[in-house]
């Protein structure tokens, strides 16, 4: 009987991974009923536009993001936790050198790499957060830890990497997340400070800057999760820590409102705390998802620092309801409903 219904779950699980899937040109960001589940990823805002991409490059983002987003569905799916998916999701795109977090996690001025991360769970409003690790080979596995395993809600440095150890968590050398690309892009940055010229909108400099990651997501149980991790800013210094790690700026989470995770320049996603604004402006003026998502990041956050509040979130709500809203020229963005329907978005149009 036990080999019986161990095959039928063999079975259940391959046809869930082999759906066909329904891919489309437009989001569907409203869900027309109450969505049974449904999940958005974003691989960083920034200066992402058609004449700055190959084919080739397009072609491997995409093809990540889905692989991303898939495993997310799936444990949603099969009626997994929106934890779960948010973490598994964030592992697969940490793991890619593509992306500014885990593997391919940008350089500080030192030619180091240091990864923040956070957390959080709609349900218990339990978060965690890891900020500075150098050897933590997933930071969102971290984040989780601390958010499960810890009295605490974020841990830094040395600390944070003692606690991984503990935990059991897999560590690695430093030089593992190093990229030619992460090394390039360094050198492009301390260049131009040093001839001066340069400013933040330099497509260089706003191509070096961005490429975290984040997910949110509903599971078939009602609640909201939210995750974010990144190696932060090329060229930061002096022990710089973004708004990723800090609940309420990178992420954030709560079932009775949705659930965000942020990317952009991250002083001012601090200074606006943007995802609990988000949250705020439903709960407390009763908006929209879409109509708070656009009011921060479109007229709040640029007013933050002359106009240099540039970035992007994406977030659910409860009825699995997707916002993914931005004011720099692109942001990498996936999406999957309950009915299998894929969205990849990377430019404004
Ligand atoms: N928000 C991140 C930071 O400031 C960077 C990013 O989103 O790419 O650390």
């Amino acid at each position: 009987m036990k080999k019986i219904t161990a095959t039928i779950a063999i079975i259940f699980t391959l046809y869930s991974c082999n759906k066909e899937v329904k891919v489309v040109e437009k989001p569907i960001v409203k869900a027309s009923e109450k969505a049974a589940f449904s999940i958005v990823i974003h691989g960083g805002a920034g200066f992402i536009k058609r004449d700055n991409i190959s084919q080739e490059k397009e072609a491997a983002y995409r093809q990540k993001l889905e692989e991303a987003i898939r495993v997310g569905y799936n444990i949603l799916n099969n009626g997994g936790t929106s934890i779960d998916a948010v973490q598994n999701t964030i592992n697969i795109l940490e793991d890619s050198p593509l992306f500014n977090s885990g593997k391919g996690a940008v350089l500080t001025n030192e030619g180091t790499c240091e990864h923040d991360a956070s957390i959080m769970d709609g349900k218990t409003l339990n978060a965690g957060a890891s900020a500075g690790t150098k050897t933590v080979k997933n930071p969102i596995n971290l984040a989780r830890a601390v958010m499960e395993h810890s009295p605490h809600v974020m841990l830094a440095r040395e600390g944070a990497e003692t606690f991984a150890q503990e935990q059991g968590l897999k560590i690695v050398e430093p030089s593992y997340f190093h990229t030619e690309k992460s090394l390039k892009a360094l050198e492009r940055v301390k260049a131009s400070e040093n001839t001066k010229v340069a400013s933040f909108f330099d497509a260089d400099i706003q191509n070096s800057k961005f490429g975290t990651v984040g997910c949110a997501a509903l599971d078939k149980h009602g609640n909201l999760a939210a995750g974010t991790s990144t190696g932060g800013m090329t060229n930061k210094r002096w022990g710089r820590i973004g708004d990723s790690p800090i609940i309420g700026a990178g992420t954030y989470a709560n079932n009775n409102t949705c659930a965000v995770s942020s990317t952009g320049w991250g002083e001012y996603f601090i200074r606006g705390m943007v995802a609990y604004d988000i949250s705020a402006l439903m709960e407390y003026k009763g908006l929209s998802l879409k109509e708070a998502s656009k009011e921060v990041i479109q007229n709040k956050l640029p007013t933050i620092g002359n106009g240099k509040g540039n970035g992007g979130i994406i977030a659910i709500d409860s009825d699995g309801t997707i916002a993914m809203e931005f004011n720099t020229p692109g942001m990498f963005r996936a999406t999957m409903d309950d009915k299998g329907t894929l969205y990849i978005g990377m430019f404004k149009d």
